[in-house]
């Protein structure tokens, strides 16, 4: 065991499968993340699924922010993972993407997988929503996971504190209620997301010179340009 290393190949017989969450805010990393171990295992040999929702390329795909993308079944409300994962040949793994926003019936169906199906579940998303509230899925996950780790691939919020908290920004103004789910950063959505601070997200501070244009304005901030098509939460 000590002298194994990502690249070793997995021995066979008996293992216990595991059930671990990834979270961290937005831009933080975690869809990267999730194709890279994709492609650690598929290197092993061995096989699995890559699953997602509301993906920001609004396809059953998961891309990330640096460009890397992967066919992927998107995960509707009604669909049973258990049944999904035995009608193939064989699973070993689950990168589950966008976890945030499964429901918790399919988070249930994730930690079966894992105890009586022997599949690895490597589960990635938000825990919280734009309130700081959190994701029911997420919630679970933190509940049933044999690990869950914090990605803080240095996303900072304006200050220069590390961000942990997504804000949900309409019309210039961060909002406090409304649904849990808006998707936003696309062009033709009034709404967009912004990494802050803990300090900040319960201020309600945007900082200088991060508003969004007026609705009048000609040309939209290049930053928004560059998440043109961008789905989140
Ligand atoms: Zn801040």
């Amino acid at each position: 065991m000590t002298q194994s290393s990502a690249l070793s190949p997995v021995p066979s017989g008996a293992r216990h499968a595991v059930l671990k969450f990834y979270f961290g805010p937005m831009d933080c990393g975690k869809s990267t993340l999730a194709l890279q171990m994709n492609y650690n295992h598929g290197r092993q040999g061995r096989r699995g699924l890559v699953l997602t929702k509301h993906d920001r390329s609004g396809a059953p795909k998961v891309t990330s922010r640096i460009g890397l993308g992967l066919e992927a079944i998107e995960v509707a409300d009604g669909l049973d993972l258990v049944a999904l994962v035995t009608a193939h040949d064989r699973v070993d793994y689950l990168i589950c993407d966008e976890a945030c926003f499964y429901t918790v019936e399919q988070i249930e169906q994730l930690a079966d997988l894992v105890d009586e199906h022997g599949v690895d579940v490597y589960a990635f998303g938000l825990a919280s929503d734009f309130r700081s509230v959190m994701f029911p899925a997420a919630q679970r996950l933190f509940e049933l996971a044999d690990e869950v780790c914090r990605l803080q691939v240095e996303v900072l919020c304006w200050c220069g504190r590390p961000g942990q908290l997504n804000a949900r920004v309409v019309g210039g103004t961060m909002a406090r209620t409304g649904e849990q789910v808006v998707i936003g950063d696309t062009d033709d959505s009034p709404v967009r997301y912004q990494v802050l601070c803990r300090r900040h997200h319960r201020a309600g501070q945007l900082g200088e010179g991060t508003a969004p244009p007026a609705p009048s304005a000609e040309q939209p901030l290049q930053e928004d340009a560059e998440k043109a098509g961008v789905t989140l939460l």
